[in-house]
């Protein structure tokens, strides 16, 4: 939660950068939003999309795409992202990808302009547009274009598949694909109590194991040639992405599990604890480090994002943009310290 963490004014970070750090970087901005523009959550979308090294430095090598005018996301996109590098404003508007994105999703009445709606389903839809706009000859489901930055650096190619102990029959595998990993808050903050339960303290490669476990939770199916065994579905991951996304779904509007939800947090995530099995070596190996966070919070999003130039975690609220400071002793900022210094170890 937001409100239980300390901040300092931006600028009070000068003294502590070297010089020729600050003039390589662009100081972070604010995305405005007006009253009843309620463009929080594409605004917590963007700010990932800048903030993450990978995206920024690959978007910006593509230059051709599929233009779609007026309704055209992938210019959008590059407008802002030339405001958020050359602009001398301290706060942007977004009105120019909110309007491409409502007539972009005009027919499915998603993302409409003045209604609010979901930050990571709009991070996927981004996503996926982003894919449609440079390599729309490719389907979405199979796309293999080596410059499609959405699927080589962020999905997840999946299959999952039962296989029975029992009897030993095996269900056809069901390949799929997906941008954001969801798991719910409540079977989280349950599995968490209950692999506390059989250790002594939480240990740093529990993180991929708990998400996990509480992904499987309640997915359970019968076997497929009925021998009446129960099954846990099994999740193979066939690709090695560089960007991991974890959606926490809340599974009621007045959750008390905020506490909970941020202390089973983990910093570090091993891919290969993430799934039943990881065929490519490459991913088993991976080990993957929290840069940011969208939070949702009093009908409200924003962000935490690790900054890798200035090694710092910055909030964004919209116009607002603070830095997030270490020196108090709350348990929040320290935890947002552990956080930090565990991104820091990032080299993207
Ligand atoms: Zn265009
Ligand atoms: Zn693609
Ligand atoms: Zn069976």
């Amino acid at each position: 939660k937001a409100a239980a963490v300390d901040f300092r004014p931006p600028g009070g970070v000068q003294g502590l950068v070297t010089p020729r750090t600050m003039t390589s970087i662009a100081p972070s901005k604010g995305l405005s939003n007006e009253p009843g523009q309620n463009s929080c959550f594409l605004n917590s979308a963007l700010q990932v999309l800048w903030h993450l090294d990978i995206f920024r430095r690959s978007f910006r090598q593509l230059t051709t795409h599929k233009c779609m005018e007026d309704s055209c996301i992938f210019c959008a996109l590059k407008s802002i992202f030339a405001q958020f590098q050359f602009s001398s404003e301290r706060v942007l508007p977004s009105d120019a990808l909110r309007s491409a994105l409502a007539k972009t999703f005009q027919d499915e009445q998603r993302f409409q302009l003045g209604i609010m709606d979901d930050a990571a389903e709009c991070f996927e839809n981004l996503l996926m547009r982003i894919h449609f706009h440079i390599s729309a000859e490719s389907r979405e489901d199979i796309c293999t274009a080596k410059h499609c930055i959405p699927h080589q650096k962020f999905a997840m190619t999946l299959f999952e598949q039962c296989v029975c102990n029992s009897c030993g029959a095996t269900s056809d595998p069901l390949p799929f694909i997906q941008m954001v990993h969801y798991i719910s808050t409540t079977s989280l903050c349950n599995q968490a109590v209950r692999m506390l339960e059989c250790r002594e303290k939480p240990t740093p490669d529990m993180f991929g194991e708990l998400l996990r476990n509480a992904s499987n939770m309640g997915d359970l199916r019968n076997c497929p040639s009925n021998c009446g065994e129960v099954l846990r579905i099994r999740r193979v991951l066939m690709n090695s992405p560089e960007i991991v996304s974890i959606g926490l779904v809340w599974d009621s509007d007045h959750s008390d599990l905020a506490e909970d939800v941020i202390h089973s947090l983990g910093t570090c995530l091993r891919l290969g604890d993430l799934f039943y099995r990881v065929t490519e070596e490459r991913a088993r190996q991976a080990e993957l480090y929290l840069v940011g966070m969208v939070c949702y919070y009093g009908k409200h999003y924003s962000t935490f994002f690790f900054q890798t130039k200035i090694r710092k975690w910055m909030y964004f609220d919209d116009a607002h943009v603070k830095e997030v400071r270490h020196s108090s002793a709350c348990g929040s900022t320290r935890k947002m310290r552990r956080m930090a210094s565990a991104a820091s170890s990032l080299h993207l």
